[in-house]
């Protein structure tokens, strides 16, 4: 029983049922398949669905698909308007969450390029509250494995078995979240997320070096501090005590949004509540992602 009516595979709306791969799939048998995460926004004075900054996340897709040497898929046209044409489907009028996966279908082998097949499902999400109010971060044992290892700037699924470790180990151990080192020992990312810290009034984030996926919300953040705030961010490499010296700390993606930490190994961060600054980015990301602020219009796909 799911929240949606429909799924999109391989070129067709169809029921969520009948959305199914093969169990001998290369994606099944290795997890060979790259995805993205994107959100949509319901503005209920536009009665209008917002999908946030499509261009970016077409572009990282083709990007990944290409490190992960697949054969080509749909185009990028295709693709835009298979997102718009599921959401209008499903007839969503709420917060959505999209996930688009590019896998490698057939029966092959570990090498196989091809066939490339498409899913796209789309649910709706909220943000959860409890992670608005603040969260509390581990910094895991488990390092962020390097992008000479396994490429960190892409969004491949098997990427995702090194973050899957560090946030079970985190929620086992009592915490919200987990912060990883990279192997340099230089603060990496969290589960999902980039981090922002403050200091001094000065927005640092790890630079995107150290084996960070290229967020699209951390650099809307920037952009957006940058503009609403007159705040430049700093980017380079940031100590795992720095976490704790911070004003404040927050963690930022399509998913969750803007995170605000609260503790760090069960050291209190700044007051032990949501920063001053971090919740003005807050507010600013949100009228921006829902369009309530008309400013950046090419970030905003609407599906009605
Ligand atoms: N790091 C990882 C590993 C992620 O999966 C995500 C979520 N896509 C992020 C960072 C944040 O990236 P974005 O802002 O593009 O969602």
């Amino acid at each position: 029983m799911t929240a949606a009516e429909f799924a999109y595979l391989d070129g067709q709306i169809i029921p969520w049922n009948d959305a199914k791969m093969h169990v001998f799939a290369p994606v099944a048998k290795y997890g060979i398949g790259v995805f993205e995460g994107i959100r949509g926004y319901w503005n209920e004075e536009a009665q209008q669905l917002y999908l946030f900054r499509v261009a970016e996340h077409l572009d990282r897709y083709a990007f990944s698909q290409r490190a992960m040497r697949f054969d080509d898929g749909p185009s990028r046209d295709e693709l835009g308007e298979a997102l718009v044409k599921l959401c209008r489907a499903n007839e969503f009028r709420t917060n959505v969450h999209i996930r688009m996966m590019a896998f490698i279908d057939g029966f092959g082998d570990l090498g196989a390029t091809g066939p490339v097949g498409t899913a796209i499902t789309a649910l709706p999400r909220q943000t959860p509250r409890r992670l608005v109010q603040g969260t509390s971060a581990q910094i895991s044992s488990w390092l962020r494995m390097p992008d000479n290892s396994m490429p960190a700037r892409i969004k491949c699924n098997a990427n995702y078995h090194n973050a899957r470790l560090a946030m079970m180990q985190a929620q086992l151990d009592g915490y919200d979240i987990a912060f990883f080192l990279n192997s340099r020992g230089k603060l990496a990312e969290a589960f999902g997320m980039c981090v922002f810290i403050i200091r001094n009034g000065q927005l640092i984030t790890p630079s995107g070096t150290n084996d960070i996926l290229e967020s699209i919300t951390r650099q809307s953040v920037i952009e957006l501090a940058r503009e609403y705030l007159g705040a430049a961010t700093v980017e380079r490499d940031v100590d795992r005590t720095e976490l704790i010296l911070a004003e404040e700390v927050f963690c930022c993606g399509t998913g969750a949004e803007i995170m605000p930490v609260i503790s760090v190994d069960r050291i209190i961060v700044g007051g032990g509540q949501p920063g001053a600054i971090t919740q003005r980015l807050m507010e600013i990301y949100g009228t921006i992602v829902t369009g309530k602020n008309n400013a950046h219009a090419s970030w905003r796909t609407p599906v009605f």
